[in-house]
């Protein structure tokens, strides 16, 4: 089959790689059919995650019909459509049975696919403990609606929106109109916000940031926006979506006294917290990934039409362009891409 390889050194190439093959009876082998591209893969190829070593095939995000099982799989079954979770769990280990699936600790538990074992963006894919690491797609929803709850609508929802338990009639910020503020912005409704207020430099992603807000405004126009939103009191919750240390200490800023900060972006140096400000504040901070346990619930709203992902794709490629995809989406300024939706060619035919 032919594979996204990361090779290290920022580099990549879409080649030639042996088939996945079936090496425990919980596995599945998955047919992909769509995948995207994630900030992580980016972050990725720029060296950034150190645990991804050269010769991995990325990719998180996918789609595809099951085309074997392992003896031990019962839920999953040939022939069903599924969705790739970005983590996969065990469901036996002390942190699955809590519910806290994304930190499995199984050697082939939490985040693995694109990582530390080969992901979706390929032809074929193999996955651990299928029963509980695929949800299985309805049948009027197409593979465009659901890839995201692959990783980044769970992600925004999980990690933001529960994660800061934003209540009915609340205001919630949220920094960062990109693939993963979008996202969160898209779900935060299923939570009845007052007012939803997105704050982003870039003036395309303002625009498609105000078809989930109710307000998107710059980072410099931020703190006059929610104060006159609130009577000066401050956001109910702040939530970063970007991972660098101005938005997050935006977020800090925002915040009402006694609110909450909820961290989604991933980081790649340290942050300042000052703990001199916001002692008396009283805020709470949360991060982390996400446990994946709410895609069911997603996905019913998205049956229902009451959230539509399909807004945050700007660019589609055919799965052998995904080189050019990558192009696309690494640089959005120019570009203007949120996510990028690639698709395999149905003529793929038998695995060879
Ligand atoms: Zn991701
Ligand atoms: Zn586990």
């Amino acid at each position: 089959m032919k594979a996204l390889v990361y090779q290290g050194n920022h580099a990549k190439a879409w080649e030639r790689m042996r088939d996945p093959t079936m090496q425990r009876d919980s596995d599945a082998i998955i047919q992909i059919d769509t995948a995207t591209i994630c900030g992580t893969d980016t972050h990725i190829l720029e060296g950034g995650v150190s645990l991804v070593q050269p010769g991995t095939i990325l990719g998180h995000e996918g789609t595809g019909t099951v085309i074997e099982v392992g003896s031990a799989t019962t839920r999953i079954k040939p022939g069903d459509r599924v969705i790739c979770k970005c983590v996969a769990s065990c469901g036996k280990c002390s942190f699955c049975r809590q519910g806290n699936f994304g930190m499995c600790s199984d050697p082939e538990g939490g985040w693995m696919l694109g990582g530390k074992a080969h992901g979706v963006q390929a032809e074929y894919a193999r996955i651990p403990y299928a029963d509980t690491s695929l949800i299985k797609i309805p049948e009027p929803l197409t593979s465009e609606q659901v890839v995201y709850l692959s990783d980044i609508m769970v992600t925004g929802f999980e990690v933001g929106i529960l994660r800061a338990r934003v209540q009915p009639g609340e205001t919630v910020v949220v920094i960062g109109a990109g693939p993963i503020g979008l996202s969160t912005m898209a779900v935060a409704r299923l939570y009845s916000p007052a007012r939803l207020i997105a704050v982003e430099p870039s003036e395309s992603r303002r625009r498609i940031a105000a078809k989930y807000a109710d307000m998107a405004v710059t980072p410099e126009n931020a703190q006059a926006t929610v104060d006159e939103a609130t009577g000066g009191v401050g956001a109910d919750v702040a939530i970063e979506a970007v991972g660098k240390a101005a938005t997050f200490e935006q977020c800090c800023q925002l915040v009402r006294v006694g609110g909450r900060v909820a961290n989604i972006g991933l980081h790649s140096h340290p942050v300042t917290l000052h703990m001199e400000e916001l002692w008396i504040k009283g805020i709470s901070i949360t991060m982390g990934i996400p446990d994946h346990r709410t895609g069911q619930v997603l996905l019913d709203a998205i049956l229902k039409g009451t959230i539509d992902p399909t807004l945050l794709t700007t660019h589609r490629f055919r799965m052998d362009e995904i080189i050019d995809a990558y192009e696309v989406f690494s640089k959005p300024a120019e570009s203007g891409a949120v996510k990028v939706l690639l698709t395999a060619d149905s003529t793929i035919g038998p695995r060879h």
